[in-house]
């Protein structure tokens, strides 16, 4: 299976649980970015130019899991910055899983080593790690010789001593096709559980030129596409689909909200109109169906994961052939 019984178990009680009481605008996953301030200086991050000024700022403990509560999403992908530098990482993880919560810490998997002598294996318990090509493209991308093989060196021993590993790619402009199947067989000879691939996308801080344009995307994600027919891709197949091309979606920003030391940002995880103190002043200042149709002229290229997957669970059900397509693909 490409996903963990229990966390698929678990959503589906959840969107079933939202559909039935007539909710329409709910999140499913809580992007949680407890601080900004990170141990590498990545070429496609926007975070550390965007949160410049406040990069030193570390939410409270209790403002933290406060937030996990306020918006109670099954999953809470807790990314920053690099979390495990958040000095509270290890109550926070102890205490999102208290709650309840399917738990991914979203890391460059430096400081790993130290956080696991803390927090063993759970049921709720995931890490993605951020792994953007072979040692080359990586280290080139995250600025620093020897990340690499770190990463390498953690999945590892995150799988010895049993932890749910996923991985997290990038895909940018120089990445090629070929060196996307190396890592991919790469990390299935490491056992890692889950490998999500996506286009970099395009921070509206940012100016660099290393996105992958419109034109460019089908090809390499057809390879993508193909891949995931053997080996464990944990992007949905109708997700897949869009990034080749061969289908349209709408967004869901709703369904990934992003929280951070400056609040609720809002409207999407990429796009930033404003920070607002509650969860429901986020809500209530956002125009839902206005972003879900992409009007707006930043939603123009963008291909972001959160907001297109979230679709596809979305409308899970609805589409027979659709559905059959998506259990056949993850039981496999
Ligand atoms: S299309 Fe992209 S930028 Fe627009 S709301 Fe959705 S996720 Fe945000």
């Amino acid at each position: 299976m490409r996903m963990r019984f229990k966390f698929m178990a678990d959503l589906a009680r959840y969107m079933s649980r939202q559909k039935r009481a007539g909710h329409k605008y709910f999140p499913i996953v809580l992007m949680l970015e407890p601080l900004h301030a990170c141990n590498l200086a990545c070429v496609g991050c926007g975070r550390i130019v965007e949160y410049k000024d406040t990069i030193r700022d570390q939410m409270p403990l209790e403002e933290a899991l406060g937030a996990a509560r306020e918006a109670d999403a099954p999953i809470v992908a807790v990314c920053g910055g690099e979390p495990l530098m958040y000095k509270h990482i290890v109550p926070l993880t102890r205490g999102l899983i208290d709650q309840g919560r399917h738990t991914m810490i979203c890391t460059n998997a430096i400081l790993l080593e130290r956080f696991i002598r803390q927090v063993p294996p759970s049921p709720y318990l995931s890490f993605n790690i951020h792994l953007d090509g072979m040692r080359e493209t990586h280290d080139r991308v995250v600025d620093r010789d020897g990340v690499f093989d770190t990463c390498i060196k953690m999945i590892k021993l995150l799988k010895e001593k049993g932890y749910w590993v996923q991985t997290n790619t990038t895909i940018y402009r120089e990445t090629t096709a070929d060196e996307i199947e190396e890592m991919v067989k790469l990390l299935t000879s490491l056992k890692v559980d889950g490998m999500m691939i996506t286009p970099g996308y395009h921070y509206q801080v940012l100016t660099n030129d290393i996105y992958l344009k419109a034109d460019e995307m089908p090809y390499k994600f057809m390879r993508v596409k193909k891949l995931a027919d053997d080996y464990k891709i944990i992007n949905t197949p109708i997700y897949l689909e869009y990034l080749t091309g061969e289908r349209d979606l709408l967004c869901s920003p709703w369904t990934t909200v992003t929280r951070n030391p400056r609040g609720w940002k809002g409207p999407c995880y990429l796009i930033t109109n404003g920070h607002y103190k509650t969860f429901k002043e986020m809500h209530e200042a956002t125009d839902w169906e206005y972003y879900r149709t992409k009007q707006d002229i930043r939603c123009r290229d963008c291909k972001l994961h959160s907001g297109f997957d979230g679709t596809v669970a979305l409308e899970f059900g609805k589409n027979l052939k659709d559905t059959w397509k998506m259990v056949r693909y993850y039981v496999s």
